[in-house]
């Protein structure tokens, strides 16, 4: 079968090759601990199950939804971002309904630009960022988040002819894979940045709920000026242990909005009603099960980052999001490394290549298992005798 040019050009899908390599090693019967790819591994909490259960049931459920979501769901959205960041939303206009927000993030170029146009991305970043720009047939350009800066682009070091071409950028925060954070002045620099150059801005909020040290991650909205300039993307999946539930909502620039309701309207008649109907469960309900969350990643990146440290191990302690980021040691390139630890110490991680040209000389952890597991995994790694402690 002769497949398009346009399917030929889509990367490698990177965490399905991860998942390949550490399913066979399972199946040898080896005792993995899979800190690889970006899975929750706590359920979802029981009452959105039960509201899923409830809405199962409705009769109603055989029929097409509405093509742009259920209203209760985009009024949802808009109460959540009210009550968590203070930024006032019009539920109808501000608000589309996603399949998880992956889809929406590769949608996008799709919406707002011709093939050809340049977007920016981060590097290192979430490789299925690359997925979008293969499917509108559009070029690319990175930009880098350096050590040094805290993770955060570097405005001033954009090339002039970078910033007059580029018409979209994405930017993430809590970052995955870095587990770096933005603050308010950062976001304040940004909408300055897109004001000044023209570029539309799409804040991908994945890991929205999880910082630490008592700090609440910033919604890129809550900058005045925001909205005039972009979007925000946020996922269900890690707030609220959904991933497998595919729910997610864009919110911000109305005509943005639109362009991905417009596009959206082709291609799919909006989610399941009842997963749309335990979202509003999630959105609304008691948030206990977050801080619950929260509480638990970070007893686990405090756990992870002690034994670390005991080995000779410097790690940067993460500030949010729920992935660690490592130097790897002298000798290995990534890859090598975490295939290293894969065959010798069972611990699967993610090698930083695969987010970027500045992800090599980095692995990524995901904080995806207990605390008695995560030391074992570093105890493991240890007996390498790799670092010197
Ligand atoms: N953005 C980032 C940075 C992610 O890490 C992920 C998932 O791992 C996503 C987006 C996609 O999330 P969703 O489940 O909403 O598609």
């Amino acid at each position: 079968m002769k497949y398009s040019r346009r399917l030929k050009k889509l990367p490698e899908q990177f965490f399905a090759s991860l998942v390949k390599k550490v399913n066979k090693a399972i199946a040898e019967g080896r005792d993995i601990i899979n800190l690889g790819q970006g899975n929750p591994d706590q359920p979802t909490p029981a009452h959105i199950v039960k509201a899923l259960q409830a809405a199962a049931e409705d009769p109603q459920t055989h029929k097409y939804p509405p093509f742009r979501g259920l209203p209760e769901l985009k009024e949802a959205a808009g109460a959540f971002y009210q009550k968590e960041y203070g930024v006032k939303l019009d539920p109808e206009t501000e608000v589309a309904v996603l399949f998880g927000t992956k889809a929406g993030l590769v949608e996008l170029p799709l919406c707002l630009l011709n093939e050809g146009d340049t977007m920016l991305l981060p590097d290192p970043g979430y490789p299925d960022y690359l997925s979008g720009v293969a499917l509108a047939n559009v070029e690319y350009e990175t930009f880098p988040l350096k050590a040094e800066n805290g993770f955060l682009p570097d405005y001033e070091a954009f090339p002039p002819d970078q910033k007059e071409k580029a018409k979209l950028m994405y930017l993430n925060y809590p970052n995955n894979p870095t587990g770096a954070t933005a603050d308010h002045a950062f976001f304040e620099k940004t909408v300055k940045f897109a004001k000044e150059n023209q570029i539309v801005v799409v804040h991908d909020f994945a890991y929205g709920a999880i910082g630490y040290n008592g700090k609440k991650p910033v919604s890129f909205l809550e900058i005045e000026g925001a909205k005039d300039v972009g979007i925000e993307m946020y996922t269900l999946s890690k707030t609220y242990n959904m991933a497998g539930w595919r729910v997610g909502f864009a919110v911000g620039n109305p005509d943005i909005i639109e362009a991905i309701n417009l596009i959206q309207d082709h291609l799919y008649c909006s989610l399941f009603p009842a997963v749309q109907k335990a979202a509003v469960a999630a959105l609304t309900g008691d948030q206990t099960s977050v801080d619950e969350l929260v509480e638990r990643y970070e007893r686990r990146r405090d756990t992870f980052v002690a034994a670390c440290r005991d080995i000779g191990w410097k790690i940067q302690a993460p500030n949010g999001s729920f992935f660690a980021w490592l130097p790897v040691p002298e000798g290995f390139t990534s890859e090598e490394f975490a295939d290293f630890l894969l065959e010798k110490a069972d611990v699967a991680v993610a090698a930083g290549k695969g987010f970027g040209k500045h992800g090599e000389g980095y692995i990524r952890v995901g904080l995806l298992v207990d605390g008695e597991r995560l030391k074992e995994a570093v105890n493991r790694i240890g007996k390498l005798n790799l670092f010197k402690s």
